[in-house]
């Protein structure tokens, strides 16, 4: 394919080193929602070269996660392992042209001098011993069998380094604070410095948007750019994503529940993931918080609105239904609310199929999906997650469900419920039609009939109908349970919870 030079190309380069988590999903998402908003591509890149630490489980879980998440890319993925010949090679050029040297400093002999140099003036970083070695030096050094590093030759004609970053604005260091950094280790394998910049040389990358703990790589990187006489790209680091204490997320540290897997084994759809994840570190400029669909993001994103301040992320593994940031679940349930129904179904399918709840009429166009769907739009007003539809929406699919004890002891404790339950649900058999209007109807002069307010009716029905104490408008779910479910349940309960 022709190469469009005005093409937007960014990538993501993750280490396979433990799952996708919040923060990598963040970047990712930026990188994407950025390549669909300008029409440019998305690379990925699975940057394995630590072979001490990659897994092939690791690239799978992160290659599920972006999936799950709708997350597509462009090209690749690639391994940067297959290209360490390319990378060694771009070592080797760099010290042919100078741009780089050998360093023979035992990591022993490194310390000792650091300490010196730290505590007579305060210098940190290596020293250059080994910048302006002559042939002959070189070759005493290796006749002693000593390995070595490649450095590199960090330019010294300058005060300063700067760059402009797309959202930090202008960074700008003292040169004598980078030092001659090493792009080799002795035994002979690149380092991230270079094996990446190598591969977005080559990956044609124009713009490379990652955490902010990488800005001062960058200032290397640009140097070996330079050095190449390859084209710089722009850079953009976005903001860290914080613990609720504060500290850089961390796989090892916080175990699975900052994984993009938790959130989906939670419930979440993954959209509304997406969007949550979007606004850690980033706003339109207004207080919205719901895109219900991709392109309203794609749309409404842009990077120069990404925030400078690093965002927390709170979270509490310990409370079973609020685990995470309440504006997440509130974000999850503005989606389960707004989405279309059949999109809804499509997301609940695996959840209801591992009730044992899920009826193959409802994979078909008719009656019994058209049923299906309405009653998910009913209850769907309430819930948070999409486990809540088998939870606490059982009673709608199923006969088994659990009664809340809560509801029951506060809404089917009167003794007189005893006797009001079966007489309501005679009632309520005779309703002709069964629908909201009629039931209520009928409800409203029984209790006229019996001298009693019909909030207690009311609340009891709903417990026994649905085992909640809150839901839907009660005579809609009459409606939408149906006769039969509606009065054998009121007069189970009487019988269940007053032996009557
Ligand atoms: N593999 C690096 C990481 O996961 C990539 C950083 C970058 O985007 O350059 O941190
Ligand atoms: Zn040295």
């Amino acid at each position: 394919m022709a190469d469009r030079t005005d093409e937007l190309r960014v990538r993501f380069p993750p280490s396979p080193t433990g799952y996708l988590h919040i923060g990598s999903a963040r970047t990712a998402l930026y990188n994407w929602l950025l390549a669909r908003k300008h029409g440019g591509r998305l690379v990925l890149r699975i940057e394995d070269t630590d072979a001490a630490r990659s897994t092939e489980a690791s690239t799978r879980a992160i290659l599920e996660g972006l999936r799950w998440m709708g997350i597509t890319w462009d090209e690749g993925p690639y391994n940067q392992t297959d290209h360490a010949e390319e990378h060694r090679a771009v070592a080797r050029a760099l010290e042919e042209a100078g741009h780089a040297y050998r360093c023979y400093c035992t990591p022993d002999e490194l310390a000792a001098r650091r300490e010196k140099a730290r505590a007579e003036k305060g210098q940190y970083g290596y020293d250059g011993t080994c910048r302006d070695l002559t042939p002959e030096q070189r070759a005493a050094r290796e006749a002693e069998g000593r390995s070595h590093v490649v450095r590199f030759r960090v330019p010294r004609d300058r005060a300063s380094f700067r760059y402009e970053d797309r959202v930090y604005g202008v960074m700008e260091v003292p040169a004598d604070t980078i030092e001659d950094f090493v792009i080799v280790r002795s035994n002979g394998e690149p380092l991230y410095v270079l094996s990446n910049v190598v591969d977005d040389h080559r990956d044609r990358v124009n713009l490379v948007v990652r955490g902010a703990d990488h800005r001062f790589n960058t200032i290397k990187q640009i140097l070996i750019y330079e050095a190449m006489g390859w084209p710089v790209p722009d850079f953009g680091h976005i903001p860290l994503t914080l613990d609720p204490k504060r500290a850089k997320i961390s796989k090892r540290r916080h175990g699975e529940v900052v994984t993009v897997e938790f959130y989906r084994d939670r419930g979440f759809l993954p959209w509304a993931f997406c969007n949550f994840v979007a606004l850690q570190g980033w706003n339109a400029g207004d207080d919205r918080e719901v895109y219900l669909t991709p392109e309203e993001l794609v749309e409404a994103f842009d990077l120069s609105r990404v925030s400078r301040t690093n965002s927390v992320f709170n979270y509490d593994p310990g409370n079973k239904k609020f685990f995470t940031d309440p504006k997440a679940i509130h974000i999850n349930a503005a989606h389960i609310r707004g989405i279309p129904l059949d999109e809804l179904a499509a997301h609940l399918r695996p959840w209801f199929e591992r009730e044992g709840l899920w009826d193959p009429a409802w994979d078909a166009p008719g009656e019994a999906r058209e049923r299906f769907l309405a009653t998910l739009d009913l209850i769907r007003q309430r819930y948070h997650l999409l486990g809540d539809f088998v939870t606490l929406g059982r009673a709608w699919f199923a006969d088994d469900f659990d009664f809340d004890p809560k509801a029951v002891k506060k809404r089917l404790s009167r003794p007189e419920l005893a006797e009001l339950l079966p007489a309501l649900a005679e009632r309520l058999a005779a309703v002709e039609p069964w629908d909201a209007e009629h039931t209520e109807t009928a409800l409203r002069a029984f209790c006229e009939e019996r001298g009693v307010k019909p909030g207690l009716v009311i609340n009891a029905a709903r417990v026994a109908t649905t085992g909640q104490a809150v839901g839907p408008g009660i005579f809609d779910v009459f409606a939408s349970l149906g006769r039969e479910r509606t009065t054998r349940r009121i007069a189970a309960a009487a019988e269940r919870f007053f032996g009557s």
